[in-house]
């Protein structure tokens, strides 16, 4: 890691145009403190959450932001130049490709669930991201189980990130003026509160958790039963709050799945944090280069010619 910069954004209450200003300037501020250590910048992908049409970049939906037909691509080149390189990806597909690790042969199929307010994700079979027909694959979080359940984002009734997604969570576990469902502060900090709450043995807490547990493991032994991963890698905010929900999924894979041993799948914790779709940015910024090194230009002070 060179350079790291956080903003917590609440983009319910701005524009997407707002947003994206946001964005291109945190692009320019860590792309100069890169430049700043001596390091060239290879590439620069942008994660987004929703539907993603990748021909001509464009936020088909995103539920959460209440974005439609936003051209990302095409905006934010707007904003950093015409010349500069921005690639546009589905977050839940940068968070599964930053958990493939290449040549480790536990984690060839897998499945990324990664969780904030809503619910996505991606899927590796054989080493590859599988994108699907028209690349719209790994929208987990719009599975519908409760019938007659909540309203989602997206505008149905009763999808599974309506009972597993953070603010399923935060609502049943805190009332409306609790700091921990301000979405103007980190949600770091907030987690951390959770836990906290939860080790000193809070009922409501506990309860919450209990509940979106239950939630995210029967979509689990659902996606268990379709495809047989070898490990299903829950991220983002699952991960934080991950070893008070495990036993719950790991019943709920037991008891839901018909394979005996739920078919050899594990439950495991993502380590990567909400950092793991940015990391999945960074190893696809930097595929051209391990492709072909030359496209990058030697940096002034290496050695030449093994002299020293
Ligand atoms: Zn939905």
């Amino acid at each position: 890691m060179v350079a790291e910069h956080r903003v917590a954004l609440d983009a319910h209450r701005l524009t997407a145009p707002e947003v994206l200003d946001r964005l291109a300037a945190l692009v320019t501020q860590t792309e100069a403190d890169v430049r700043v250590t001596g390091h060239q910048v290879a590439g620069c992908v942008v994660g987004v959450a929703g539907l993603l049409d990748r021909t001509h970049e464009v936020l088909t939906v995103g539920p959460n932001l209440r974005w439609k037909d936003v051209p990302v691509g095409a905006e934010l080149r707007g904003r950093l130049g015409a010349g500069h390189r921005v690639a546009i990806e589905n977050e839940g597909n940068l968070a599964a490709i930053a958990e493939a690790v290449p040549g480790d042969p536990t984690r060839q199929d897998i499945l990324v669930i990664f969780g904030e307010v809503g619910v996505g994700g991606g899927i590796v079979a054989d080493g590859r991201l599988l994108r699907g027909h028209q690349g719209y694959a790994g929208e987990f979080g719009h599975m519908i189980v409760e019938p007659g359940g909540r309203r989602c984002g997206c505008g149905r009734i009763g999808c599974w990130e309506t009972v597993a997604g953070l603010r399923a969570l935060l609502d049943a576990a805190a009332d409306p003026d609790d700091p921990v469902r301000d979405p103007a502060l980190s949600l770091d900090e907030r987690l951390g509160e959770i836990n906290r709450r939860a080790e000193l043995g809070d009922v409501r807490t506990l309860d919450a958790l209990d509940q979106v547990g239950n939630a995210i493991g029967t979509g689990v032994a659902m996606l268990t039963n379709a495809l047989n991963p070898a490990a299903i890698v829950l991220s983002g905010y699952f991960a934080v709050i991950g070893h008070h929900l495990q036993p719950t999924i790991e019943e709920h894979l037991v008891s839901g799945v018909l394979a005996p041993q739920a078919g050899g799948t594990r439950v495991e914790f993502s380590t990567l944090g909400f950092t793991a779709a940015v990391r999945g940015g960074a190893t696809v910024a930097l595929q051209p280069v391990f492709d072909d090194p030359t496209v990058v230009a030697p940096r002034s002070d290496a050695l030449v010619g093994g002299t020293r």
